[in-house]
């Protein structure tokens, strides 16, 4: 499926829930948050026709994020069957790693083809800071659990806070040195409660690596379906990624859509230009369907404008990020 800048879309960030377990301070406030309710997010048989509908317009890759998608009772029946979708070679899921451990097993046993886990910092305290009500060693044990299950793919997310000091930037990228993981720097994006907290750059971040480690040498392969570039340090079992919207704009290579838990396709991260699929799936009207996802994929835009407009005003969990 083809946009209207001849960028081939063949990938679909799908919310499965705009809940959480946990209450990240750039994510969600504290309190007064309106949850969708039950009947109003996608039931598994509508994101079924769904993916089985956009498979057939090309979509190949499915990353299944929330909220927190583990929050999901159905969740690994879900990925089970997106995976058995016809045309489906990939299915990877986000999460926040709280119940990693617990779900670790079976979803190896689901065959997901990879996790990416957001780990902001590995203090602590500073982790209940920024999660309200987060638990770090929970995270920590599900990611032990998904290297000893053998989960393929283990990413882990870091956002790059202006509040990451030099120690707990080298900390993180640690995590890559003993464990055959990789580790991720996202530059913080101006979307939600994010737009008023100050960020690092991949320059700074950079910078920190190479004085404490030396070089970081550019890993040329792909690694997953992100815009991530990857480096190489010497003695480390994983890459390096930075993730950088706004530094290093990756738009001109933009292969995804964005379904959001109430089923609104999104067309873009930044705009609010998006159109309402859920009619169309619960009547499983897939004429209607199709020319929707269609015409919404022409209206691509080129480019985000993070840093002239204003955007959507949705916050990230709303919009599954
Ligand atoms: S950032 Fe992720 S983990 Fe934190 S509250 Fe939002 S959805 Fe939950």
């Amino acid at each position: 499926m083809k946009d209207s800048f001849n960028r081939e879309v063949d990938y679909v960030r799908l919310s499965v829930t705009d809940r959480c377990d946990l209450r990240c301070t750039y994510c969600m406030p504290a309190t007064g948050m309106r949850f969708l309710k039950k009947a109003e997010v996608l039931s598994v048989e509508e994101i079924l026709f769904l993916i089985e509908n956009l498979a057939l317009q090309g979509i190949k890759k499915v990353k299944i994020t929330g909220g927190e998608p583990l929050t999901r009772n159905e969740i690994v029946p879900l990925i089970k069957a997106i995976k058995e979708v016809k045309g489906i070679e990939k299915v990877t899921l986000t999460t926040n790693g709280i119940q990693l451990t617990k779900y670790a097993n079976a979803l190896k046993k689901a065959k997901l083809d990879g996790i990416n886990i957001s780990i902001d910092t590995l203090d602590p305290d500073e982790f209940r800071a920024i999660t309200r009500v987060g638990e770090l060693k929970r995270v920590l044990s599900g990611l032990e659990k998904a290297v000893e299950v053998g989960l393929p793919n283990i990413k882990v997310n870091t956002v790059a806070r202006g509040e990451l000091t030099e120690e707990a930037i080298c900390d993180i990228a640690e995590l890559t040195k003993t464990n055959p993981i990789h580790v991720r720097f996202i530059e913080l994006m101006p979307i939600g409660l994010g737009k008023s907290c100050p960020g690092l750059t991949k320059e700074d971040i950079f910078s920190v690596l190479e004085s404490r480690y030396g070089k970081l040498s550019p890993f040329e392969h792909r690694l997953g379906n992100g815009p991530a570039c990857y480096y190489s340090l010497a003695g480390f079992k994983g890459k390096i990624g930075f993730i950088s919207a706004l530094g290093h704009c990756f738009c001109a290579e933009c292969d995804r859509i964005r379904i959001t838990a109430d089923g609104c396709l999104k067309t873009c991260l930044h705009m609010d230009d998006g159109c309402e699929l859920k009619t169309a799936l619960q009547t499983e009207n897939k004429e209607l369907l199709l020319q929707q996802v269609f015409s919404a994929i022409q209206r691509k835009p080129e480019k985000h404008h993070f840093l002239e407009s204003q955007g959507d005003s949705r916050l990230m969990s709303q919009i599954g990020g």
